[in-house]
C-alpha cells in the first residue's frame, strides 16, 4: 500500500512532553508527585485569574474574539508597543508554525541551533523545510556559525533568546551584530518565552528592533512561563505591521480561546503576582547552583526558571530513579545532551525534594569514567 502522507513526516522524531503528574501517579501508583519537567510555574494561577476564567466560563457558547481585542489593548499599553504590530497564537508554540506557513516553502530552507527548542526543528519539518541545525558553542548561540549557515533559500532563522534548554542568552551587542549581517529577504524570529525572568546583567531589551525597516523580525512572548497560564494556550509575536498582516493572514481566526483570552488580561493586571513567581524563581535559583556544587555537579548558569545539569552518570538511569521516588525531571538525551537533565525551579519544598532525591541517585549510580 501506498503512503499518501508527505515523505518527510516520516522522518520527524515525534516530540516527547514532560511526563504529566496523573499519568506518573498512574503507572507507578504514586500519591504525591512533584513535576519539575516543563518549566511550568509552580505557583498556578493568580486568584484574580481564576476569578476571569470563571466568568468567561458563562460564554463559552460564543465563538472567541478573533482580534484578541483586549489583550491586543492592554499588551499595547503594557509595551508602548502600537496594536498594529501584535498577532496573538495557541501558545507562541503556532506563532512559530504561522511564521513557517507563510514564509516557507517546501525546500525552502530554515536555520535553528542544535540543541534548542524542539519546535523549531519539528515544525519546520512538516513544511518540508530543509534544516540546518548549528552546535551551540559552549553551550552558548554560535550566532557566527548561524550566519555561515544562511543560503540563497534560507526563510527563517530561529533564535531562542535565552535559551532553551541551556538558560543561556544572547547579548544585545551579539543580536545587532548579527542582524546587521542577515539579508532582508530573512526573518528572524527571536523566542523571548523567559523573557520575563531574565532581569540583570545584560540580557537584552530588544522590541525596538521590529522598528527596523530593512530587517524582518518577529519577537515571540508567551503567557505559558511566568504568567503561569500553559494550560491555555496564549503567545503572541510582536513585529513591524505589514509583517503582521501577513501572519494574521495564515492565522485560524478563532486560533485563541476566550478562557485564554480573559485570563492573559486578568494576569497583565495583576503583575504583582507575576514579580512574586520571578522573585521565587531567582530565589530558588541560587539553591539549585548550591546543590549542584555540594554534589560536584556541573551546571549551565541560566537566567530561566529551569537549568540544565550534567549528572555525570547515564541519564535515562537518573530519570528512572528520580521518577520512582515521585520527582519528574526531563531527560535530555533526545537534544543530543548525553547524562543531561534539565530541571526546572519548583516550590522550595519541591526543590527541596529534589534535592535529597538527586543526592541519593547521585550516590546510587556510578559515575561514568
Ligand atoms: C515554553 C517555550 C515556549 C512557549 O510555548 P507556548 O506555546 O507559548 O506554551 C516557546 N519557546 C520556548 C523556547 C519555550 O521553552
Amino acid at each position: 500500500m501506498k503512503k499518501p502522507w508527505k515523505t518527510q513526516i516520516d522522518l520527524i522524531t515525534p516530540y516527547k512532553p514532560g511526563k504529566p503528574i496523573e499519568e506518573v501517579k498512574r503507572e507507578l501508583g504514586l500519591k504525591d508527585v512533584v513535576k519539575l519537567a516543563s518549566n511550568e510555574n509552580p505557583l498556578g494561577p493568580s486568584p484574580k485569574v481564576i476569578e476571569a476564567i470563571a466568568k468567561a466560563a458563562r460564554d463559552v457558547n460564543r465563538y472567541p474574539d478573533s482580534g484578541c481585542y483586549y489583550l491586543k489593548k492592554a499588551l499595547s499599553a503594557k509595551l508602548g508597543i502600537p496594536e498594529e504590530r501584535f498577532v496573538f497564537g495557541n501558545g507562541s508554540d503556532e506563532i512559530i508554525v504561522m511564521t513557517l506557513n507563510a514564509f516557507v516553502d517546501p525546500n525552502d530552507e530554515v536555520v535553528v541551533a542544535d540543541p534548542t527548542f524542539l519546535i523549531y526543528h519539528i515544525a519546520s519539518m512538516v513544511k518540508g523545510a530543509k534544516v540546518n541545525a548549528v552546535p551551540l558553542k559552549n553551550y552558548k548561540y554560535d550566532l557566527d556559525a548561524m550566519l555561515g549557515a544562511i543560503t540563497a533559500r534560507t526563510r527563517v532563522i530561529f533564535i531562542a533568546n535565552p535559551d532553551n534548554p541551556t538558560g543561556s542568552y544572547v547579548t544585545r551587542d551579539e543580536l545587532d551584530a548579527f542582524i546587521d549581517r542577515v539579508s532582508d529577504d530573512v526573518l528572524v524570529f527571536i523566542d523571548e518565552a523567559y523573557y520575563e525572568f531574565a532581569t540583570g546583567g545584560d540580557y537584552p531589551e530588544t522590541l525596538d528592533l521590529v522598528n527596523r525597516p530593512d530587517r524582518h523580525i518577529v519577537i515571540a512572548r508567551t503567557f505559558s512561563k511566568a504568567y503561569s497560564l500553559a494550560g491555555l494556550r496564549v503567545g503572541y509575536g510582536i513585529t513591524r505591521p505589514d509583517v503582521a498582516e501577513v501572519l494574521n493572514k495564515v492565522r485560524e481566526p478563532f486560533n485563541v480561546n476566550s478562557l485564554g483570552q480573559a485570563a492573559a488580561v486578568a494576569a497583565l493586571e495583576d503583575e504583582k503576582y507575576m514579580k512574586k513567581a520571578i522573585e521565587l524563581t531567582h530565589g530558588e535559583m541560587e539553591r539549585y547552583y548550591e546543590a549542584f556544587n555540594g554534589l560536584g555537579l556541573k551546571y549551565i548558569p541560566s537566567k530561566t526558571n529551569f537549568i540544565l545539569v550534567d549528572t555525570g552518570r547515564d541519564s535515562s538511569a537518573v530519570f528512572k530513579y528520580l521518577l520512582e521516588r515521585g520527582v519528574i525531571v526531563r531527560e535530555m538525551s533526545a537534544w543530543g545532551l548525553q547524562g543531561f537533565i534539565r530541571v526546572n525551579v519548583g516550590l522550595a519544598r519541591e526543590n527541596d525534594r529534589f534535592f535529597k532525591v538527586l543526592a541519593d541517585a547521585i550516590k546510587e549510580i556510578p559515575g561514568k569514567e
